[in-house]
């Protein structure tokens, strides 16, 4: 099965996954996306792989050329992670050339693997340091990134190569990672590993990954990793500082804490642990109640690329990681094969459209490390970092993004609308949809037989209806739960789902007391923002809405590769001339503001950047009253 994560004998999953090759997107808003990534972003990652010296680091360990390990002590994970993505675009691709540059990498990291099954360049002879010397060195972490590529590796092709390098790997890590005599008693300050065990374990049907996976997330949170960072960065940067079944509130590094959520939720696919699970919905639900922002984004302070307070969640100097928004759909991903609830896929849903596609530009050439919501300028999209974990995390999410829209398990569910051909447990069926820009969702189903057809209604949507080969059907349609129609189905029955998309202004807690008086613009699944561009140069954050004016969308073509805008009448603020150089004012002598009308166009978040450098703002002033 070529799922991403594999629950079809996970004993206490809901749902089961539907295999990517079971999927066939038609035209519609992420086929081009995904073509993209094969055509573009793959092919130029590659060359970045070869030009930074992350294949260098590999041929020297290797022995193949002579010299020493540089860059970042976790640059194999970056090679890791792009044959991960090639692997599963490969799934529905034939692509040759990625074919052949995955056989080239395996042929390399086998040369690179050690006798004993070690594989990870800066400590293979030395290089850097000793093995198992440096919880911080991300040792675990590249180990956890290898598991995943070789499971995609093993599930596309079919071929043992990759897996049992992996598991000669896995193997070593489990001989050494323990709390016997002589063994490694600590965790790796990035998480990863857990959830490439778990994989590895439904791969392989080997209990002793699964037992290793467990192991590694209780071994966290009794501070055995030291404080590596202390003096500028908290105790609770990498998750060690209590164990996760006595946690409130999502703490510490986004990426590294929504990686270790994921594990653990994949732990709990497989294994009952009521106390961790309780834990982990605790650190969920706080996590969505104040620390996400209304893009999806999480994590937000840059420094430590943390989780903060409750409604702390500056616009303009949001973190928001790339990573982080892929971390997030990975994670609820797992918790909605373990639950069938709605909320973890509209959250995905949310972190798909919005703060992970802002992470690549509209041509699929540069990436996003930070995601702000706002931008007083100068921001570009790079074609490649230093610390480069974005670019090929966005391309394997994109490369797995069928294996997103379906479940089976009792009926068939839809949990992405797009338009595609698929097999869903044995039910065929096709969608035909204009989503994100339209609602209308037509679904026929190709196959016969008796079952519950389960359509997403998403939390966003009001006024829902649907009809069965044009008659009305009585089924509950409440925003944020699976709609069920159980019937025996025909052969070309088609169920037509309205979804209305009104523009939504969405006001935030006024604990979060930077966007007191402003709304942020939503239709549908997309988050809108305001770009200088197109407010003829003014100041995006002296843009003012009247409450009452109409908001309306626009279907443009021509614009940023095809988008809906929104338009509205509006108006700049001009500050008082008195303020001229003052930060301070005695307020009774403060003027009303004036200001002059200014038509004001809304894109598409994701969107952004994608023309000049300038100014732009996700929530925005809107005039009281009026
Ligand atoms: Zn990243």
């Amino acid at each position: 099965m070529t799922a991403v994560i594999d629950t079809s004998r996970s004993p206490r999953a809901r749902l089961r996954p539907v295999p990517i090759r079971s999927v066939r997107l038609t035209d519609g808003f992420w086929e081009p996306r995904r073509q993209l990534n094969r055509t573009v972003s793959l092919r130029e990652q590659h060359a970045q792989l070869e030009e930074t010296g992350r294949f260098r680091n590999l041929r020297v360990a290797a022995g193949l050329e002579r010299g020493d390990n540089r860059g970042k002590i976790f640059n194999d994970s970056d090679v890791h992670k792009w044959m991960e993505a090639a692997c599963w675009q490969l799934a529905t691709d034939d692509d040759p050339w990625l074919g052949e540059r995955v056989t080239a990498i395996l042929d390399l990291l086998e040369q690179v693997q050690e006798p004993d099954g070690y594989l990870f360049s800066p400590f293979i002879r030395g290089l850097r340091g000793a093995r198992w010397s440096d919880g911080e060195a991300h040792e675990l972490y590249c180990a956890g990134h290898l598991f995943q590529a070789a499971v995609a590796h093993h599930r596309v092709t079919g071929s043992d190569r990759a897996l049992s390098m992996a598991r000669r790997f896995a193997d070593l890590i489990c001989a050494t990672f323990g709390e016997g005599r002589g063994q490694v008693d600590r965790p790796d300050g990035h998480p990863e590993v857990e959830m490439a065990l778990v994989e590895l374990y439904r791969e392989t049907g080997e209990r002793r990954y699964l037992d290793q996976a467990s192991f590694q997330i209780d071994v966290r949170g009794h501070r055995r990793l030291g404080e590596p960072y202390a003096g500028w960065i908290s105790a609770d940067y990498n998750q060690d500082h209590r164990p996760i079944r006595d946690r409130d509130r999502p703490e510490g590094h986004a990426v590294r804490e929504l990686y270790l959520m994921s594990g653990v939720a994949d732990r709990l696919l497989e294994l009952a642990d009521p106390a961790l699970e309780a834990a982990q919905l605790r650190i969920w639900e706080a996590m969505v109640r104040g620390q996400v922002y209304v893009t999806g984004g999480v994590g937000v302070r840059d420094v430590s690329e943390a989780f903060g307070r409750d409604y702390e969640l500056p616009s303009e100097t949001a973190y928001a990681e790339t990573c982080a928004a892929v971390a997030l759909i990975m994670w609820n991903w797992r918790l909605l094969q373990l639950t069938g609830e709605a909320r973890f896929a509209d959250l995905i849903e949310t972190g798909l459209y919005n703060g992970m596609l802002s992470g690549v530009s509209l041509d699929a050439r540069t990436y996003f490390y930070a995601n702000p919501l706002a931008c007083d300028g100068g921001r570009k999209r790079r074609p490649w970092y230093l610390v480069a974990c974005c670019p090929p995390n966005l391309a394997r999410t994109l490369a797995s993004l069928p294996g997103y829209l379906f479940g089976t398990g009792d009926g068939a569910w839809v949990h992405q609308y797009a338009s595609c051909e698929a097999t869903v447990g044995g039910v065929e069926l096709a969608v035909r949809t204009g989503y994100p820009w339209d609602g209308a969702v037509q679904v026929e189903v190709r196959s016969e037989g008796e079952f519950p057809l389960r359509l997403r209604i998403p939390a966003w949507c009001v006024g829902a209806s649907l009809s069965v080969n044009g008659a009305g059907a009585s089924v509950a349609l409440e925003p944020g739960t699976y709609a069920a129609i159980s019937r025996r189905w025909r052969a070309g029955d088609v169920v037509e789902l309205s979804l209305p998309m009104p523009v939504r202004r969405l006001a935030a807690h006024p604990g979060l007391l930077e966007n007191a008086g402003r709304v942020a613009l939503a239709r549908g699944p997309i988050v809108y923002c305001v770009e200088q561009a197109d407010v003829g140069g003014a100041d995006p954050r002296l843009v003012q809405l009247a409450a009452g004016a109409e908001v309306a969308p626009r279907v443009r073509p021509d614009l940023l590769g095809g988008v809906t805008v929104l338009e509205t009448d509006a108006e700049q603020l001009l500050p008082d001339p008195a303020w001229e150089g003052a930060l301070y004012r005695e307020a009774a002598g403060v003027a009303g503001a004036t200001a002059r009308p200014l038509r004001v166009t809304a894109i598409p978040y994701f969107a952004w950047a994608n023309r000049d450098a300038g100014r732009m703002q996700v929530w925005l002033r809107q005039r009281p009253g009026g």
